[in-house]
């Protein structure tokens, strides 16, 4: 069995990152995953592909009818992702975080969004990184995600 940082019966949290296309293509996979481990979390597991229609509608069920809903599900498939599961008290609310707002242009200095990311014209906020908003959408979203584990 792997190693747990938490302390005993400390409550651990698991959450969905991933690094959307615009992050991989850009290179930023290692600097992403830095500042994961960096913050203390834990990584459980870890894999490169390019998610299909299918999961993306299903991920990104709530967004279906808004404007930015077809944009988003191409940009979406239009490369790998990495995808990671990550693991530690609170991740959830921490990883959002580290990502920081939306919209990578306002989003803070010292977020990933904030330092890495800006606008590129586009339909879609190509932001970098996606993390889980709440505990139970961290769980649905790893549950299409990485359904084996
Ligand atoms: N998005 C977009 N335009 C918008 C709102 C959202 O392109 O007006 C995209 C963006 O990539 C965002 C994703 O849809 O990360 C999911 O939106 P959400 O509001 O859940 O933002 P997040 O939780 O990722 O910050």
């Amino acid at each position: 069995a792997q190693q747990s940082q938490e302390g005993p019966g400390e409550q651990v949290e698991r959450t969905l990152v991933l690094v959307k296309p615009d992050g991989v293509a850009r290179g930023l996979v290692g600097e992403v995953l830095r500042r994961v481990e960096a913050k203390g979390y834990r990584l459980v597991a870890l894999d490169l592909r390019t998610p299909t229609r299918d999961l993306l509608s299903r991920h990104y069920a709530e967004h279906e009818g808004k404007p930015f809903y077809e944009p988003l599900v191409a940009f979406m498939s239009s490369g790998p992702v990495v995808a990671a599961v990550v693991e530690g008290q609170r991740c959830v609310e921490g990883f959002r975080s580290l990502a920081g707002a939306t919209e990578p242009t306002t989003a803070a200095p010292g977020t990933i969004r904030g330092d890495l990311g800006r606008d590129w014209g586009l339909a879609v906020q190509q932001n970098l990184v996606h993390g889980s908003d709440s505990p139970g959408s961290a769980d649905r979203e790893l549950a299409l995600w990485f359904p084996s584990l």
